[in-house]
């Protein structure tokens, strides 16, 4: 499929990202993020440089966020003549359960707004000259007085006609004057093993154009993964209950059992009980990060009774119990 997309000529479109995303996991700041926003993330006060874990990971994403905070906050955002910094863009993807647990490469489509080819980015028409800013004569502030009772105050504000720049433009038709235009491009993700639901991963630099060449936005991926019919996730174990007969749960059986590296023999040992939960090791999913290493899957044992038992079966059973009257006289009267 991808190199199918290569010979149809669309290879410009297409930009190959290795390991160019990072993953987001600490719940907490998660948390903070969805609540408030950048600049919750910004009031945080983060900076720890380590990279060693995802936290510390999620930590350089609030730097890297107050940081851009802090260049809108100076650009102005109502201006459209200065470089400003383009916008993050959020991307939704689905994966099922086996996806999540052994990382994936998916290629995904995003609508992004990328810098306008027929101005070039600058969203002034081409071949038309800018022209001085009538508003600010060309200074890009103007100075409003205000009259108080200590006296008369000056302030002096960004031109809001031109943005600060002192110029206007006659602006391009296809991007209207903002320098960009939105486009479709195709990515190649990489999703490392041991991702979740929740999982964000941030593909650096590959979110929306800056305006007047500012710094593109990031690409966020929120990882959604589709339950299993039969196993169930708990971090970086798996969760399997096993039906297993009271004979078999008596005398010891080998069974087969799902797991996702396939089905593999799990050994019951004889006089396993009711409710025992039996280990599989490394059956798990690989850690973020650290994919040599893995969870295991816990397995719960359920013991059936039968609830109907042949004429054979009762008779057999019964023999069992005068076997145990005999073995045991004072325990039972
Ligand atoms: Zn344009
Ligand atoms: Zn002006």
């Amino acid at each position: 499929f991808i190199s199918n997309c290569r010979e149809t000529g669309a290879e410009e479109k297409f930009k190959e990202i290795s390991n160019a995303y990072e993953v987001l996991s600490d719940d907490e700041k998660r948390s903070i993020y969805d609540k408030y926003g950048e600049a919750g993330l910004k009031g945080a006060g983060m900076g720890m440089g380590d990279f060693s874990n995802p936290f510390d990971l999620f930590e350089s994403l609030f730097e890297g966020m107050g940081g851009m905070g802090g260049m809108g906050g100076m650009g102005g955002r109502g201006s459209r003549n200065r470089a400003t910094e383009g916008e993050d863009q959020v991307y939704n993807l689905v994966l099922n359960f086996k996806e999540a647990v052994f990382g994936v490469e998916k290629e995904i489509e995003i609508a992004r707004l990328e810098s306008c080819s027929t101005c070039d980015g600058s969203g002034a028409k081409p071949g038309t000259k800018p022209s001085r800013c009538s508003t600010c004569g060309g200074q890009g502030q103007v100075v409003s007085s205000a009259r108080t009772p200590l006296g008369v105050f000056q302030q002096v504000m960004t031109c809001s006609t031109c943005g600060g720049t002192g110029e206007i433009s006659t602006p391009c038709n296809p991007c209207s004057g903002d320098g960009r235009v939105r486009k479709s491009k195709r990515i190649s993700l990489k999703v490392p093993a041991g991702v979740d639901s929740g999982s964000r991963l941030r593909v650096r630099s590959e979110g929306n154009a800056g305006r007047r060449g500012g710094p593109p936005g990031d690409l966020f991926v929120i990882i959604d993964v589709l339950p299993d019919p039969v196993l169930k996730r708990d971090d970086t174990n798996i969760l399997y209950t096993c039906k297993v007969s009271y004979i078999d749960a008596i005398l010891g059986t080998t069974m087969k059992v799902p797991t996702v590296d396939g089905m593999v023999d799990l050994k019951i040992p004889a006089g396993t009980q009711p409710g025992t939960t039996l280990v599989m090791a490394k059956k798990g999913v690989p850690l973020l990060n650290k994919s040599n290493m893995r969870g295991d899957q816990l397995v719960k044992v359920q013991v059936e009774i039968p609830k109907r038992l042949s004429g054979e079966e009762r008779k057999l059973i019964e023999e069992l119990a005068n076997l145990n009257k005999a073995k045991a006289p004072n325990s039972r009267r």
